[in-house]
């Protein structure tokens, strides 16, 4: 199975997505944690991501594609399948990432999009200490999120059947819903 988990950020897709590949057995591949992991390391890569992403800013597409292509050839991939959380992010990463699947030949692809009120997306968002989690930038990635990752949402669903589920109340009920649809329940939040 393949799994893309959209939403705004602060909404709980990193949470869902961990929770998520424990239960299923699949892969979390996160494009944040892997461009922090590139910070971290101090790698070319990641001196020019740190301040895209400490603005609130994306990362180029080239690059997100590059990265993904890549991790997505790996054997394990096809065994056990995966949760992509954070990609895409853009339309082009949209499309590009269809090409990918196509000629990978993954096809059970299960789409979820979580939301949740923006006043509650800011007050986590605030909380959670990242570098990336100031006011001025948590604004910034919420513009950016509805300017270039909402046209992702509307293609999907022009395409694909998206899951819908409300990111607000316990942890666990959440995941329950998700799970439950993922299995092939259709249930909506
Ligand atoms: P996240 O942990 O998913 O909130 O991502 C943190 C930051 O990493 C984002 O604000 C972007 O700067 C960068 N990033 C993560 N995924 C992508 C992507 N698919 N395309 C472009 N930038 C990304």
């Amino acid at each position: 199975m393949q799994v893309i988990i959209l939403g705004p950020p602060g909404v709980g897709k990193g949470t869902q997505s961990i929770l998520i590949s424990q239960k299923l057995g699949l892969v979390h591949l996160s494009t944040g944690d892997i461009l922090r992991s590139c910070v971290e390391s101090k790698s070319p890569l990641g001196l020019q991501a740190q301040e895209i992403m400490n603005q609130g800013k994306l990362v180029s597409d080239e690059i997100m594609v590059g990265i993904i292509r890549e991790t997505l050839s790996a054997e394990e991939m096809k065994d056990k399948g995966f949760i992509l959380d954070g990609f895409p992010r853009t339309l082009n990463q949209a499309i590009a990432l269809d090409e990918i699947f196509t000629s990978f030949h993954f096809s059970d692809v299960k789409i979820i999009n979580i939301i949740a009120d923006e006043d509650v997306i800011i007050k986590r968002l605030m909380g959670r200490g990242r570098a990336d989690d100031t006011l001025e930038t948590v604004k910034n990635r919420l513009r950016v999120y509805k300017e270039q990752t909402i046209p992702v949402k509307v293609y999907y669903k022009k395409e694909y059947p998206v899951f819908d589920f409300i990111g607000m109340g316990e942890i666990d009920e959440i995941n329950a819903r998700i799970i439950d649809a993922l299995k092939g329940i259709r249930e909506r939040a």
